[in-house]
């Protein structure tokens, strides 16, 4: 343990907004006698892009708004100032820089373009002499515990799965430390939490239909993590279960807390383990753990094949002849086409942020498959409306739906059998398209 005082250290915070199991975050206390951290509403986060639509739209930004503030409650705890703005990231920690001097800088690895032309830039405003640790503390399997190269990943998700449960152990999580650092530090933190209105939205309420009614934040996903488990024991059935359309249980919900580092995949993964301990094992708590891997896979996806996830032919380079009529576009986005079941997924899109994954297959199929609209311009509306938009798991899943990522069976969805077999009763499609006839 290496105890290398008088050094003060910076944690940036990205998609990592969590105390428990923070890889920087522990190794910046355990290396360090004073810890300042920084998280910023960038402002490209907010601007409109290529395609027409706000990068975050109302629901992820109030969702993270909620995040920041209990990460800022929790960090306190520890006597750690977070300090928050709402501007350019290298410009905020250019100025936080100046205050204090930093010897050494904190934050979780990522590799997609976005996030590497930022840091490349805190890298050139970065005084040269002292270290960057870059961590990756994203993955359910470590890349340094695989045993395939990057080159090399199985394609085929079964493939990956199969490897990575052989061979690879999940990492434990460690413990958080005690720390003695500064309290004037948190006094003198005038910082503010940016309001929904300063990221240029007007507040809303959660539509009382919505299947996540939740709140950002640690303290939240945690809390929602006791229920499923441990509470309701809906764990215990979530295989049977997870097709479900209508409620908040027919899946865990973690997905939004995941996407913005607020719950982290081993966390969910040795709670598992505790409840089979506890209670039972069975296929349910095992699927959980599946999905998972899923969300492992399209991370090394776009680890192998980085800026192709977001070019049209995808990470296979295929061409087809795509669309982009606007009409067709907007019809999809209102939830106008000529499929009821897409439609009632589409308004229940728009108007919470949120849709199960049943329903993103098949508007996703549609979207691509029926009207062979350009894929990219679904993924991008995706992107802007999903409270747990996530990078990876995004362009993956619209890559795998359209045809131009990894399934090797390149399906198309009957969206009239599977409204049939899924929303048998039709109640889910009531739910959302009261006014309309379907
Ligand atoms: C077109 C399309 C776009 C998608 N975009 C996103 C996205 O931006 N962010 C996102 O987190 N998921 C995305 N998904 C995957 C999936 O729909 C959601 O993860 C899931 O619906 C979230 O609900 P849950 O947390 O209740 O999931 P559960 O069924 O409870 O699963 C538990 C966890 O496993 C992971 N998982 C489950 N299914 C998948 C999957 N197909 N791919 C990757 N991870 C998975 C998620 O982290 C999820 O939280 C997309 C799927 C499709 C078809």
């Amino acid at each position: 343990m290496s105890s290398n005082k008088n050094k003060t250290s910076l944690v940036w915070f990205r998609n990592d907004l969590r105390i428990q199991d923070n890889t920087s975050l522990s190794k910046a206390i355990l290396e360090s006698n004073t810890v300042i951290a920084i998280y910023c509403f960038d402002k490209r986060q907010f601007k409109t892009d290529k395609f027409g639509f706000k990068k975050t739209e109302r629901y992820r930004a109030k969702f993270l708004i909620e995040t920041v503030q209990d990460l800022k409650t929790q960090l306190q705890k520890l006597n750690i100032p977070l300090y928050v703005y709402f501007d350019n990231t290298e410009l905020c920690i250019a100025k936080l820089e100046k205050c204090f001097n930093f010897d050494a800088l904190y934050l979780q690895k990522e590799w997609t373009n976005e996030e590497n032309n930022i840091l490349d830039k805190v890298k050139n405003i970065w005084h040269k002499n002292f270290p960057i640790y870059e961590l990756y503390n994203q993955f359910l399997y470590h890349p340094e515990d695989v045993n395939f190269e990057l080159d090399k990943f199985p394609k085929i998700f079964t493939e990956f799965r199969k490897n990575v449960e052989k061979h690879s152990k999940i990492r434990t999580i460690k413990s958080i430390y005690n720390t003695n650092f500064n309290k004037d530090l948190i006094e003198n933190n005038k910082t503010k939490i940016p309001t929904l209105k300063e990221l240029g939205f007007a507040n809303f309420t959660t539509h009382p239909n919505s299947a996540f009614p939740f709140k950002g934040g640690e303290t939240e996903a945690l809390k929602r993590l006791n229920n499923y488990f441990f509470e309701t024991k809906k764990l215990g059935f979530y295989k049977k279960t997870r097709n479900g359309l209508i409620g908040t249980n027919f899946s865990s919900k973690f997905s939004p807390w995941l996407a913005n580092g607020s719950l982290s995949a081993k966390t969910i993964y040795w709670k598992v383990k505790e409840f089979e301990t506890l209670y039972f094992k069975n296929q349910s708590t095992y699927w959980l753990i599946f999905e998972l891997i899923w969300r492992d896979y399209f991370k090394y996806v776009s680890m192998q094949h980085q800026s192709k996830i977001f070019k049209i032919g995808g990470i296979l380079e295929k061409k087809y002849n795509w669309h982009t009529n606007s009409e067709e576009v907007n019809k999809w986005i209102n939830g106008k086409t000529n499929q009821p079941f897409v439609n009632a997924n589409m308004i229940e899109l728009q108007k919470t942020g949120w849709m199960s994954n049943r329903g993103r297959q098949n508007v996703a199929s549609y979207f691509t498959k029926t009207l062979q609209l350009d894929w990219r311009i679904g993924a991008a509306y995706f992107e802007s409306l999903l409270l747990d938009y996530d990078v990876h798991s995004n362009y993956g899943n619209w890559m795998y739906v359209a045809g131009v990522g990894n399934d090797p069976r390149d399906r198309k969805f009957n969206v009239k059998l599977q409204a049939d077999r899924y929303d048998t009763n039709g109640n889910y499609q009531r739910l959302w398209l009261q006014n309309t006839l379907f």
